[in-house]
């Protein structure tokens, strides 16, 4: 199947989700996620209706971005894990940077040449990802990251231990959701190719979704 059959038959999923709860699809943000694949795929995408992208690894995006920066209305978020020293490079290249979990990260974005969307990243299992601020960092992290004029802190974002049963993420997606309350956040990212509908259901504001748009992806080879 064609990129747009794929988002045509995800866009028909996630209006059933919400007409089932009651939330307003312009509530839901979908970032297609187009790590791994060329630049091609991403214009292709827009071309059927994509807007946001999400892209893990900044030198990969870097070898996209002179072809597809300038589509008008496109928005790109680093999705996967940045390491301080590509900071600088990742404040140029992204309007949102999704992975934050650290004050000394808030800080070297905030150092970069246009103002940022950011969201925190929570790590709320040992088998999820890898990287995040645990639960009780988040005071901490959100005071740091309130000090930087540069950044516009949006919510929470966070990975759960993968299943092909997406229910075993629905209680990872309420305690984020738990978490954004708390420390009176909005906008949830959450929710993956096989797990979006659940994430949906508990309040997530952005779905992150590569596979059911792109294809399966193959092993990527180290850059
Ligand atoms: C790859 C990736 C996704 C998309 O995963 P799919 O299962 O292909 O939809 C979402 N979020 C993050 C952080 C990712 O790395």
């Amino acid at each position: 199947m064609s990129i747009a059959e794929n988002l045509t038959n995800l866009e028909k999923k996630i209006q059933a989700v919400c007409d089932r709860t009651g939330r307003s699809r312009s509530a839901i943000t979908l970032i297609s996620v187009s790590k791994v694949f060329p630049a091609s795929c991403l214009i292709e995408a827009y071309q059927a209706g994509a807007r946001e992208f999400g892209e893990n690894y900044v030198q990969e995006f870097e070898g996209k971005w002179p072809e597809v920066n300038e589509l008008p209305g496109s928005t790109f978020h680093l999705i996967g894990h940045l390491q301080s020293n590509k900071a600088k490079k990742a404040a140029d290249l992204f309007h949102c940077i999704q992975t934050v979990d650290s004050v000394k990260l808030a800080q070297r974005l905030n150092e970069g040449p246009h103002p940022l969307d950011i969201f925190l990243e929570v790590k709320l299992s040992e088998e999820g990802s890898k990287f995040g601020a645990a639960p009780e960092e988040l005071a901490q992290l959100i005071d740091g990251v309130r000090k930087c004029g540069n950044l516009r802190l949006r919510g929470l974002m966070t990975m759960p231990p993968w299943s092909e049963d997406p229910e075993v993420a629905r209680p990872y997606f309420r305690r984020l959701r738990e978490l954004a309350d708390q420390h009176g956040l909005k906008e949830l990212s959450m929710g993956m190719s096989h797990d979006f509908e659940v994430a949906i259901e508990e309040g997530s504001t952005m779905i992150r979704v590569g596979t059911a748009i792109f294809g399966k992806r193959v092993k990527r080879t180290a850059l």
